[in-house]
C-alpha cells in the first residue's frame, strides 16, 4: 500500500481539527511545521510509534520539522501528540526558536537580553545583524539552535554596549571572528 502523502494527512486532520489545535493555518500545513509553525521540509510523523502497532494512516499521522519530530512524544496514546502540540502553539509564525533561544539566555544569564544594555545609536535588529556572523547552522541543521541564538543574543549585547560607548573597534571584533554567514541575518535562520 502507498504511503500517506502530506496532502492526505492535511486534508484529513483540517476536517477533524480547528486551527486552534496546531500552530499553522490549514492552507499552509503543507509546508509549515505544526508544532513550531516554520516553514520547513516536513516529516510525516506517527501519533503511535510504527514500533508500537501505529499505522500508515492519515488519523495517525502528523507534520512537522525533523527538529520538532525529535522532540516529539513517543508513546501509545493517540491524544499525547495533541496535548502536546497544542501545548506548545506558536503565536505568530517564524518566532517559535528565537522565543526558545530567549528562554535558553535567561536560563544561562538570569535576565532578560538587552535588560541592562541602553541602546541609542543601534536598533537590536541592526545589532544582531552584525552578531549573528559570529555563529553558524550546525550541519543538517535548517537554522540557529536555542542555545546558538543564545549567545547570538549576548554578543550582541556586547556589540551594543561598545558601540554606544563609541569603540571603534567593535566592527573590527566581530569579522574577526565571523564564522559562516546566516543569509538574511535574522535569528529565524534559513531553510535547509
Ligand atoms: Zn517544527
Amino acid at each position: 500500500m502507498p504511503k500517506t502523502t502530506l496532502l492526505d494527512i492535511v486534508w484529513h486532520w483540517s476536517h477533524v481539527k480547528d486551527e486552534c489545535h496546531v500552530s499553522v493555518d490549514w492552507t499552509d500545513a503543507h509546508e509549515r511545521c505544526w508544532r513550531c509553525a516554520y516553514k520547513a521540509a516536513l516529516d510525516r510523523c506517527h501519533i503511535i510509534p510504527e514500533s508500537l502497532g501505529g499505522e500508515d494512516i492519515p488519523e495517525n499521522l502528523v507534520l512537522l520539522c525533523k527538529r520538532c519530530h525529535r522532540e516529539a512524544p513517543n508513546v501509545n496514546d493517540p491524544e499525547a501528540m495533541w496535548i502536546w502540540i497544542q501545548s506548545q502553539r506558536a503565536v505568530f509564525y517564524d518566532s517559535f526558536w528565537t522565543i526558545r533561544g530567549i528562554e535558553e539566555f535567561e536560563r544561562m544569564f538570569g535576565r532578560q537580553p538587552f535588560s541592562e544594555t541602553t541602546l541609542v545609536k543601534v536598533t537590536p535588529s541592526e545589532i544582531i545583524q552584525r552578531a549573528i556572523k559570529t555563529a553558524t547552522i550546525h550541519f543538517g541543521e535548517g537554522r540557529l539552535n536555542p542555545s546558538t541564538i543564545a549567545f547570538v543574543l549576548r554578543t550582541a549585547e556586547e556589540l551594543a554596549t561598545e558601540l554606544e560607548l563609541g569603540d571603534s573597534d567593535a566592527d573590527h571584533d566581530v569579522q574577526r571572528d565571523s564564522g559562516p554567514i546566516t543569509e538574511g541575518g535574522t535569528l529565524h535562520g534559513d531553510e535547509p
